[in-house]
């Protein structure tokens, strides 16, 4: 740390806010779960998942115990494994992909779009049509809904179809987000939700949702959460131990209440941003047309991104960079993982100039007006 830098007045990120803005009933709700004397896998989870699946529009919701188990879950669910590929994207959390080898199944990653961030659906038919040389067949495509944006669901579902190949959401970043009046998360077989504490809906700890409308699926996750247990002690599956805690799950009840708030206030603050920025040379970020975007991040774009940093830092603004690295560039994964035929040129082009700025419902008008003067002091 330079220390001549003055102190963060507007932090990127405060996960302490959002327990603080509702402490007491967080509070109230994490003593009742410890009173209950159950505290895995009871009252406060089963109910969890009810609430969810019903805010979401699914039939069914099944609490794990993190996103990246939520995403690999399904996958097993779906009988997807060794033998097997499943296309996502580069530019996203390396969760994504991690999920992907965690199953023993086979990544390809694709390029994004470079104004939306997300999944290109050319480069997914590309490579549908004719897979790169050496991977087994296509299972399985997962979209992310980066940064809170919708990715191009429909076109993605589409392509999928016509190839026999699941969909599976990524809604980590998507808690809320809307295609028309669909939910992300209601649009594929199934979706997975990291609860994270800086995500959307974020638990105060780990935890992981995943919802989906069939039945028999959800029923198969909820046994191989738990060593593969359709009754007790008794193993129909070789499963794994991936739950959402009693305690998790009392507090993510009471932040499910007023998530809607919270995502328009994430709303609010992005439109503030994008009127600062309007005419700069800053790129605000793009809105899918017919779609909701519920601000996980709100992503600029920089031709000289660490001056605007550094710029942002001198008045006491934090900022953070969604990702520095793409995954097919990261050392685990360099030089060994299949990519579409662009060669993730987009993603390399974003990863280089992204920059996210402050971005929690928390963030006060006198936070967020700080943000807008030093925008417009930028490009002044
Ligand atoms: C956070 C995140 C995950 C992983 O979630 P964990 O709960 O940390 O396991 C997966 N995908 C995306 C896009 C994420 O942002």
């Amino acid at each position: 740390m330079n220390a001549s830098l003055p102190p963060v007045l507007v932090p990127q990120a405060d996960p302490g806010a959002s327990y603080r803005a509702q402490k007491a009933e967080i509070d109230a709700a994490i003593a009742r779960a410890l009173a209950s004397g159950w505290y895995i896998l009871g009252r406060e989870c089963a109910a969890f998942e009810t609430e969810f699946a019903a805010w979401q529009g699914a039939k069914r919701a099944v609490g794990v115990a993190n996103g990246t188990d939520a995403l690999a879950l399904i996958l097993r669910g779906l009988g997807i494994g060794p033998g097997d590929s499943v296309v996502t994207v580069s530019h996203t959390a390396v969760a994504t992909v991690a999920a992907i080898e965690m199953v023993g199944a086979v990544p390809i990653l694709v390029d994004i779009e470079p104004d939306t961030y997300t999944m290109d659906p050319a480069e997914l038919e590309a490579v549908l049509a004719a897979p790169p040389p050496g991977v087994p067949p296509i299972r399985a495509v997962v979209p992310v809904h980066l940064y809170g944006q919708p990715a191009a669901i429909e076109a993605i579902v589409a392509l999928a179809n016509r190839h026999g190949v699941a969909v599976v959401e990524d809604c980590s970043q998507s808690h809320g987000a809307r295609v028309g009046e669909r939910t992300c998360g209601t649009l594929g077989r199934a979706a997975a939700f990291s609860l994270y504490p800086t995500k959307n809906l974020g638990a105060l700890g780990d935890g992981g949702v995943l919802t989906t409308d069939d039945e028999a699926l959800a029923e198969r996750i909820a046994a191989l959460r738990q060593y593969g247990w359709r009754q007790r002690y008794i193993s129909d599956l070789p499963g794994v131990n991936s739950r959402l805690d009693e305690v998790q799950a009392a507090a993510l009840r009471v932040k499910l209440a007023a998530l809607d708030a919270a995502n328009a206030r994430r709303q609010a603050i992005a439109a503030a941003y994008d009127a600062a920025v309007a005419g700069s040379a800053l790129a605000p970020p793009a809105r899918r047309p017919g779609t909701t975007h519920v601000f996980h991040q709100y992503v600029l774009r920089c031709g000289d991104r660490a001056r605007v940093q550094a710029f942002l830092r001198a008045r006491g603004i934090a900022t953070n960079i969604h990702y520095p690295v793409p995954v097919h560039l990261q050392p685990a994964y360099r030089g060994r993982v299949a990519l579409g035929p662009s060669a993730c040129r987009e993603t390399e082009a974003v990863a280089a100039s992204v920059l996210s700025l402050p971005m929690f419902p928390e963030l006060t008008d006198a936070q967020v007006e700080a943000v807008c003067d030093a925008l417009r002091a930028l490009s002044g």
